[in-house]
């Protein structure tokens, strides 16, 4: 049996045309000879009346905040309804679906509510299912505990449940449709000719998170690389190919560069030791920092100097500790961190001079750089980065 998980969004159920698009993606799966199993989210977005967040919103904050294992309850009602209604337009269709849980679908979790771990994805109930020719259609973001509790996985995590279930029933496939073609090589509202990628691996992904992790839940490309299953991101609504993920990623492309993202919001902190002898707290000044819950980026230490980069919301936070343990320091507000991605830049010489270049040559300043064997990571002013990005496009040839 060639089995394909197709996921489904909360845009992509929300009406009954969509739903139309979701039956036909199904029976082309069918008709090209696959056994599909179809996860879907909860209908539509905040307002729209079984949206998470609509019904989120019928709970008081206190309540919620302190029955966790009740707002899960609540929760998954959203997506069982949608897996009901699908099943509904399935049967409209000539379809036989069947509507499942996600405890009945064989996701079993532990007890932490509202962001519970899969314990095991047991697949009995599913291949039962498919053998006798129909279609599960399971309810994402959820599971059960051994107990019998509701559970949910995290926010956004339907692509979860469909990567888990991927895994475990050995899929050929799982795509996950969704209301944009695929991932881009940058925010297409940053830059005009930003291209779709046809082929990135799973670690290209996480490297791309803030615009990656829109598309796609990590949680969900972490558990596909686990079980190394090909994960398609679709638009229910267009025929566009996608971008596939795998673990190699585009081995026929030569370009270097995948894609750019980047993240603003962005403090860069500077420590002199020079301005701070005599002061004990200078050499514990990591420790302080993260015992006040203050997470750094791109830290360099140096002998003579600590640079690093903080949320801009946790700035206020820094400057009462460095006041009241008379740290001198020096601050540069409103940056953003570039992060540039390719897996094929590992052992090529020369690609952060070529940044750095393109960048002085457009007369952005860059405050500091990082590595790794496949992201270079520069910060730069907020207000330069339309202008860096679409420079840096340009440079690697993207479009
Ligand atoms: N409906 C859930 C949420 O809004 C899960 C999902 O959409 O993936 O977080
Ligand atoms: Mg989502």
């Amino acid at each position: 049996m060639k089995i394909i998980v197709q996921k489904f969004g909360g845009t992509s159920v929300s009406t009954p045309e969509r739903r139309k698009s979701v039956v036909d993606k199904v029976k082309k799966a069918i008709s090209e000879g696959y056994s599909p199993v179809v996860v879907v989210s909860a209908m539509g977005r905040k307002g729209e009346a079984y949206a998470t967040d609509t019904l989120l919103s019928l709970l008081s904050s206190d309540f919620k905040d302190e029955n966790k294992q009740a707002a899960d309850l609540l929760m998954c009602c959203g997506e069982i309804i949608s897996s009901v209604v699908m099943s509904n337009v399935f049967y409209e269709n000539n379809i036989a679906a069947v509507p499942l849980t996600g405890g009945q679908a064989g996701i079993l979790t532990d007890d932490n509510f509202s962001d519970a771990k899969s314990l095991n994805v047991s697949t009995k109930i599913l291949m039962d299912i498919l053998s006798q020719g129909k279609v599960p259609v399971v309810t994402g973001f959820q599971g059960v505990t051994q107990d019998g509790f509701l559970t949910t996985l995290g926010r956004g995590g339907s692509d979860t449940s469909a990567a888990l279930i991927g895994a475990a029933l050995k899929a050929e496939a799982i795509e996950i449709y969704t209301d944009v073609d695929g991932i881009m090589t940058a925010d297409p509202r940053i830059v005009e000719e930003a291209a779709l990628i046809d082929i990135i691996s799973y670690n290209e992904v996480f490297q791309l998170a803030e615009q990656g992790a829109k598309v796609i839940h990590p949680k969900a490309v972490e558990a596909a690389m686990r079980g190394n299953i090909p994960l398609i991101i679709k638009n229910t609504m267009s025929d566009c190919k996608g971008t596939l993920i795998n673990n190699v990623g585009d081995i026929q492309n030569t370009r270097i560069i995948t894609g750019i993202t980047h993240l603003s919001g962005r403090t860069q902190v500077s420590i002199k030791s020079e301005d701070n002898q005599g002061n004990n707290h200078y050499k514990e000044l990591l420790d302080i920092l993260a015992n006040n819950n203050i997470s750094l980026d791109l830290i360099n230490i140096f002998p003579k100097e600590k640079i690093f980069t903080i949320d801009d919301s946790m700035k206020n936070r820094l400057e009462k500790i460095f006041k009241d343990i008379n740290i001198k320091y020096t601050i540069i507000e409103n940056c953003s961190n570039l992060a540039i991605v390719g897996s094929r830049m590992t052992g090529i010489p020369g690609v952060m001079a070529k940044i750095i270049k393109a960048l002085s040559d457009s007369n952005i300043e860059v405050l500091q750089t990082a590595d790794s064997h496949m992201t270079i990571w520069c910060l730069i002013h907020t207000d330069n980065v339309q202008k860096a990005i679409n420079t840096l496009h340009r440079t690697f040839e993207l479009s």
